[in-house]
This record gives C-alpha cells, sequence and structure tokens, in this order.
C-alpha cells in the first residue's frame, strides 16, 4: 500500500481527466477516474479515496446527486467542478455538503492547490489547529493556552468552521448555522465577527490565520 494521497477524478471529459490525473501524478499523488455517475457512490464508499474531484454534470447519474448521496454516509472531502457559477452556493450547501468547487474552465495548477490545501487541513496536525482548543460546552476558545475572549456568537462561528476544516461555508450557511432562529440578521454580520476574531486571534498569535476568505462566497477555516 502507497501512503500517497488517493484521489478519484469523476469526470467524463477524457482530455481533462487525463491532465487532472497527470498533474495529480506529478505532485505525487494516486489518481483514478471514473468517467460515468452510474457507480459513483458505490465506488467512493468501497475504494475510500482521501479526496473526490467531482463534475456536476455527469452521464449516469450527475454529481449534486453523487455528492448528497455520499455525504449521507460519508465525510471525505469533495471538490465539485460546476461550469455554472449560479450553482456555487447550493454546492457548498448544507443539503450537498462540498468542501470546495472550482467553476469550469479551471487550471489543474489550482486545482492541485486546492487539493493539497484540503488534505492538509484534515491531517491530523494541521498547522492552523495547532494550540486551538474549543470547549463548546462553556464558548470558550484558547490559542497556545491563552483565551481568545470570544463571544458567544464569535465563537459559534469558529466552531462551525474548526469542524469542517478546509470547507468553505457561505455567509447564508453561517448565518443558518450561527443564527438559526434569528431572520433580522445579515451577510454583513458574519463578516464583522469574522473581523473580531481575526483581531483576537492575531493578540494572541500574530502569525496565526485560522479563517480563510474565500472571494465572493464566504469562509474556510485554515489559512
Ligand atoms: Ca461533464
Amino acid at each position: 500500500m502507497s501512503d500517497r494521497p488517493h484521489i478519484l477524478i469523476v469526470e467524463d471529459e477524457p482530455d481533462l481527466a487525463d491532465v487532472i490525473r497527470d498533474y495529480l501524478t506529478q505532485a505525487n499523488m494516486d489518481a483514478d477516474i471514473l468517467s460515468d455517475g452510474t457507480s459513483a457512490v458505490e465506488t467512493i464508499l468501497r475504494t475510500r479515496p482521501d479526496l473526490v474531484v467531482l463534475d456536476v454534470m455527469l452521464p449516469g447519474k450527475d454529481g449534486l446527486t453523487i455528492c448528497r448521496e455520499v455525504r449521507a454516509q460519508s465525510d471525505v472531502p469533495i471538490i465539485m467542478e460546476t461550469a455554472r457559477v449560479e450553482e456555487i452556493d447550493r454546492l457548498l450547501g448544507l443539503e450537498l455538503g462540498a468542501d470546495d468547487y472550482l467553476c469550469k474552465p479551471f487550471s489543474p495548477r489550482e486545482l492541485v492547490a486546492r487539493i493539497k490545501a484540503i488534505l492538509r487541513r484534515a491531517a491530523p496536525s494541521a498547522a492552523p489547529t495547532k494550540g486551538l482548543v474549543l470547549d463548546s460546552e462553556k464558548w470558550r476558545a484558547t490559542l497556545n493556552a491563552t483565551s481568545l475572549d470570544l463571544t458567544r456568537r464569535e465563537f459559534q462561528l469558529l466552531e462551525a468552521l474548526h469542524n469542517r476544516p478546509g470547507r468553505v461555508f457561505s455567509r447564508g450557511q453561517l448565518l443558518d448555522l450561527v443564527f438559526p432562529d434569528d431572520s433580522d440578521v445579515f451577510d454583513r454580520t458574519i463578516d464583522s465577527h469574522i473581523k473580531n476574531i481575526r483581531t483576537k486571534v492575531k493578540a494572541v498569535a500574530p502569525e496565526a490565520n485560522l479563517i480563510r476568505s474565500v472571494y465572493g462566497v464566504g469562509y474556510a477555516f485554515g489559512d
């Protein structure tokens, strides 16, 4: 058995799938290609890849259905490929639960970078979590044994992101997670809470960056 990360590419365009596989091989990963959606769920659950690159438009079964069905049984990281920007919020939504997405056409280099970032964060010793301890009962977060003095909302936001390292959450999803009963809060509320968390983190560890901004979408845990 190799300890190289095993990536499953579910993509029906043979040229694109080959290019992705070549890039992953060069990046020291093992990659398999599946060009039809019909058996994708079964293959993913059986072969347990470290990460799945999943196209939305596939013959047999579409990527959205595959993602939903896999998510019901597995936390395997999933990066979706989509040609439609309108789909992004749904892809990352709680119902589907993809970890990240790329809009077609994308650069294979960018895909490799995203894959590496997710695998790094999924690893137990992921650098950004080092020294971070979350106590959900007391809504208390400490970094390097120093309290971050987060408010309850700030704590809940950080916890939601931290529970799924590397996964991109839209502002709308974070609102649903942290303010489920409050219809008077807006996307900007999330931004200001994130800003406060970052300020408090920087005060304790100036070089730490626990939360990554994802342009046009939202936030993810990790640098
Ligand atoms: Ca396709």
